[in-house]
């Protein structure tokens, strides 16, 4: 007989079983679709993500199965965990010290950022540079990992990544080997690229995926008023493979356009308004200078710094400068 003393000495037992481990343990699957879901490399996020008419015929099993591992999926991420067990997010620093300065440290993991502005604003620099940065080790505030550049305005530069990679003291042709690049011009192919940059911070192949820019597949496929609807439903279908990115702690950075006259604001509307966690503005200043600004975010004060674009990427400004 297993009481309920004996449930809870077998949790504590398996404090070191993952929550998709103890999900599997409580549905009772039969060994095969075990094996299938281990090999599909879903985790319990996934299994949240997912449709439940979806999962059933991915795992091939009946729905009632699949919703019963929804439910207990759902179960087992509520339930509260001993901080020992909440995953670390690192941070990575941008190594500009009034651009950490003003990010609290940099760009944390599991963050969506957005980060808007003019045409000729430093949009694709920041960009590249977060890509450069994200390669360097853990002890020079990097991640030691790789990223996804998803181009939807051919704006990705190989000779301006090498540039940066050799300012920033990484090996440029580690730089080149480390960004894996691809080319999305309309919605479809971004939402392919997205699911296959989300399978690469899976595998541990990515830690930050860019989307430069966020908005431009969907001003191409969508046009006015009339379409505006269903633009704004294919927007979140991709912000929420965004959500299961920034659940397995990759750093997501979208670009977005400005609209409006006097009073710039981010393209998007109301969906993207609230997806991101930190929305960052940047316009130019004097020569190389430029204004970064956190504009909203839920755990950083507004504010507004000066840097500036260089050849070495973002950096500082001195007097030189
Ligand atoms: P868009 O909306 O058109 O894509 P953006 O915001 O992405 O614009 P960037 O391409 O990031 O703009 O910025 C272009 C600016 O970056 C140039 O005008 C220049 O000032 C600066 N820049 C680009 N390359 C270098 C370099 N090698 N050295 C110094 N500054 C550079
Ligand atoms: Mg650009």
């Amino acid at each position: 007989m297993v009481g309920p003393g004996m449930e809870r000495e077998r949790e504590r037992e398996s404090e070191r079983e993952s929550e998709l481990e103890i999900v599997l343990r409580r549905v009772g699957l039969p060994p095969r679709v075990s094996a299938r879901i281990a090999s599909m490399g879903l985790t319990v996020e996934d299994i949240l993500a997912t449709p439940s008419r979806e999962l059933a015929s991915k795992l091939r099993i009946d729905r009632k199965v699949a919703d019963r591992l929804i439910r207990t999926a759902a179960e087992v991420a509520s339930t509260p965990k001993p901080a020992s067990h909440v995953p670390r997010r690192r941070i990575l620093s941008l190594g500009v010290r009034s651009v950490d300065g003003l990010l609290g440290g940099g760009l944390s993991e599991g963050s969506f950022v957005e980060l808007y502005g003019e045409p000729g604003s430093g949009k694709t620099q920041f960009a590249l540079h977060l890509c450069v940065r994200a390669m360097l080790p853990q002890e020079r505030g990097g991640l030691g990992g790789g990223s996804v550049y998803i181009d939807t305005e051919g704006g990705f530069s190989a000779a301006r990544l090498r540039e940066m990679a050799e300012g920033q003291g990484v090996p440029p042709d580690l730089a080149l080997s480390s960004v894996r690049v691809v080319r999305a011009r309309s919605v479809p192919s971004l939402m392919a690229s997205l699911d296959a940059a989300d399978g690469l911070v899976r595998e541990g192949e990515a830690v930050l995926v860019v989307i430069d820019s966020l908005l431009a597949p969907f001003r191409l496929d969508y046009r006015g008023m009339g379409e505006l609807a269903e633009r704004q439903h294919a927007l979140a279908e991709a912000l929420a493979i965004v959500r299961r990115t920034t659940a397995r702690g990759g750093i997501v950075l979208a670009t977005n356009q400005v609209v409006g006259g006097r009073e710039k604001r981010p393209a998007g509307g109301y969906v993207l308004g609230h997806a991101p966690d930190v929305v960052l503005s940047i316009r130019r200043s004097l020569g190389l200078r430029r204004i970064l600004g956190v504009v909203d975010s839920s755990f950083l004060p507004e504010g507004e710094v000066l840097l500036a674009i260089t050849r070495r990427g973002l950096e500082d400004v001195d007097e030189k400068l």
